[in-house]
């Protein structure tokens, strides 16, 4: 699978002037980790119930010396296959811990913090640099969750279980990204030790349009319900996306309606305050009688 990756960008980048050659962008990547040019955006996260900020994601940044930015879907396959995900992954899980030390505690419910992890994190040496980093930053581990995506709990489904288990044991919590996308397999929910699912954005787009999808989609509540699973819907863009999952009983929801990713001091200021409260009066003029006040 990581060799296609690099296949396809090897393909689809070789005339990128903007990158030069992939051997040069690795270099570039990797002096860009060294001299720490690249940076963490954070991307809250809602209740759906009554609108308030419950946590927030934190997404890799990487800014080229001409100001453009590269999108972590094209660099973090890089640093997968240059071998410099670990330094990369270790550098944004530290630098959100520390960000995240100082936010709010939203009136008794302080947030958690959502770390993306690669498949190539996902070994014995990761518990070590995790726990080290919650030991440095002092950021409680049960308010961190980890983000892994399905095709990484298929490459070694053995060998992803017994490192979640481990990490749990620190108190960190596990969500599986991008719910739906790979090879779903319900045996594996059944056995992984984890805390929240998150419903993959293209689900959210079609559901509008596809009735087979929506039903899907009302399905995932119904599981993660009988399951004990928190499930959130990732990439909610509009009003009718937000509409359906409120009235099929979804939990949480992070997207573009409520809040782009934004530098730190910027996505905190929009976690704290309910999104319902920004959205009202243009867009949500009922929020007001269903609770959707600043605290
Ligand atoms: P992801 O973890 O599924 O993150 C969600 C992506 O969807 C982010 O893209 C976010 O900006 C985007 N998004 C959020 N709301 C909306 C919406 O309403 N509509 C649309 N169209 N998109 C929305 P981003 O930041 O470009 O990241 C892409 C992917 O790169 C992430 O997907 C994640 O898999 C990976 N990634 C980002 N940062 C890291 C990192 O630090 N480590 C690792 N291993 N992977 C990372
Ligand atoms: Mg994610
Ligand atoms: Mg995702």
């Amino acid at each position: 699978m990581e060799s296609k990756l690099r296949v396809l960008f090897l393909e689809q980048h070789a005339g990128d002037r903007r990158l030069g050659t992939p051997a040069e962008t690795e270099i570039l990547l990797a002096d860009a980790i060294e001299r720490r040019e690249l940076s963490v955006h954070y991307q809250p996260q809602y209740e759906m119930g009554n609108g308030r900020g419950c946590g927030m994601e934190a997404l890799a940044r990487w800014t080229l010396p001409d100001g453009e930015d590269i999108s972590p879907s094209i660099f973090i396959p890089i640093a997968e296959g240059a071998g410099l995900i670990g330094a990369l992954g270790a550098w944004v899980l530290e630098r959100a811990c520390e960000a995240a030390c100082c936010w709010p505690d939203l009136g008794g419910c302080p947030p958690t913090l959502s770390v993306n992890i690669s498949t190539h994190q996902i070994n014995r040496d990761f518990f070590a640099v995790l726990e080290r980093i919650i030991s440095v930053t002092g950021f409680p581990a049960e308010r961190l969750e980890l983000e892994i995506t399905e095709s990484a709990l298929i490459a070694d489904a053995g060998l992803a279980i017994d490192c979640m288990e481990e990490w749990k044991e620190l108190g960190v919590q596990i969500a599986v990204d991008d719910f739906g996308t790979g090879y779903s397999s319900f045996s594996y929910l059944a056995r992984l030790p984890v805390d929240r699912l998150k419903l993959d954005k293209s689900f959210i787009h079609r559901m509008p349009f596809e009735r087979k999808t929506a039903a899907i989609v009302r399905s995932m509540f119904g599981l993660g319900r009988e399951m004990g699973i928190t499930v959130l819907a990732e990439g909610i863009e509009t009003e009718r996306q937000f509409d359906m999952l409120e009235h099929m009983g979804c939990q949480q929801v992070q997207g573009y309606l409520f809040a782009k990713p934004a530098p730190a001091k910027e996505a905190r200021a929009l976690l704290l305050v309910p999104w319902g409260t920004r959205l009202m009066p243009v867009y949500r003029p009922a929020s007001a009688s269903r609770g959707l006040h600043a605290a």
